[in-house]
């Protein structure tokens, strides 16, 4: 079975640009795994079976640059990835950075990188100067990114520090940095990141668009039946409701978020058409990915539509 994971991260090495944007310090294996873009990444795969990586630039990545100076950020950091995984053309592909300080400018870089350097669309981290995707500044990148054809991969990083401040100060300081990220907010928000996009309006003005969203949908599985019914078009003045947006214009990837319950969960709301493989590496092991696919409680033509199937057919690979 051909094995598509669609979270992949690496990062800028020292002395190059991406550097900039991740200050956040990692254990060194998970640093030096990031660092790499080659024959060690190459290996890691192999040893659990992953066919093909979609990488993308680990948080905050582009969404770090200040508007000044962005746009060429972007264009360098993504020159310097499509030359690395053009060392590898069957065995990676790539979520370009875009300078979204600069939206303009984004929309030109995500058309650049993929027509010019053949990747499969883009991975934005979070928020940008505090304001999601929703905001009309933005709109010109989400309708080049339906133009194209191509989807956005809504990624988590650091809420907002008014956010942090409000939410998740106040307990052990390790709890309190724990909770903001990986164990709750970030989720949270990119979950209210889709939400957002939905009541906008943004889909019904760009109703082919496309997003992505990791760990099995940031929430939205859980909450949809009740915000569906709280969120109804008389509500929301929407062409449609929140649940077919959800179903019609998201895709969910298990990126580290091996559990079998929200997987489950996940599945029955939205389906296995709308479900795609990831791992998250290097923060999550390609092995315990795999395995997990392996023993999905789904049909056999499920589980080949979630390890490559979905991917082929949103990414064109
Ligand atoms: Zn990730």
């Amino acid at each position: 079975m051909r094995i598509i994971a669609i979270e992949e991260h690496y990062a800028a090495a020292p002395g190059q640009p991406g550097v900039r944007l991740s200050a956040a310090p990692r254990p060194g294996e998970v640093e030096a795994r990031l660092l790499d873009l080659g024959d060690a990444r190459i290996a890691d795969m192999d040893a659990a079976g992953v066919d093909v990586q979609v990488v993308a630039h680990t948080a905050p990545g582009a969404q770090g640059y200040p508007a000044a100076g962005a746009a060429a950020l972007a264009r360098e950091e993504n020159d310097r990835l499509a030359e690395a995984i053009g060392r590898h053309p069957d065995r990676l592909a790539a979520f370009a950075a875009l300078p979204t300080a600069d939206p303009a400018a984004a929309a030109g870089e995500l058309e650049r990188a993929v027509r010019d350097l053949g990747f499969r669309g883009a991975m934005v981290n979070g928020t940008t100067d505090g304001r999601f995707l929703d905001d009309r500044r933005f709109w010109p990148l989400l309708e080049r990114a339906e133009a194209l054809g191509v989807p956005v991969y809504l990624h988590p990083a650091v809420p907002p520090a008014a956010v942090v401040d409000a939410y998740y100060a106040g307990l052990p300081a390790g709890a309190s940095d724990l909770l903001a990220t990986t164990a709750w907010g970030w989720h949270i928000e990119t979950g209210l990141h889709v939400l957002r996009l939905v009541l906008a309006g943004v889909f019904d003005r760009f109703p082919a668009l496309q997003v992505v969203v990791g760990h099995l949908g940031e929430a939205l599985p859980f909450m949809l039946a009740r915000a569906n019914a709280v969120l109804s078009p008389a509500a929301t003045g929407l062409e449609r409701t929140l649940a077919e947006y959800v179903r019609g214009n998201v895709h969910l990837t298990t990126s580290g978020f091996f559990s079998t319950a929200p997987f489950l969960n996940t599945l029955l709301e939205v389906g296995a058409d709308r479900i795609l493989f990831a791992v998250d590496y290097p923060f999550s092991p390609n092995q315990r990915g795999v395995a997990f696919l392996d023993t999905l409680p789904v049909s056999p033509a499920d589980r080949e539509r979630i390890a490559h199937g979905n991917a082929e057919r949103l990414l064109r690979l």
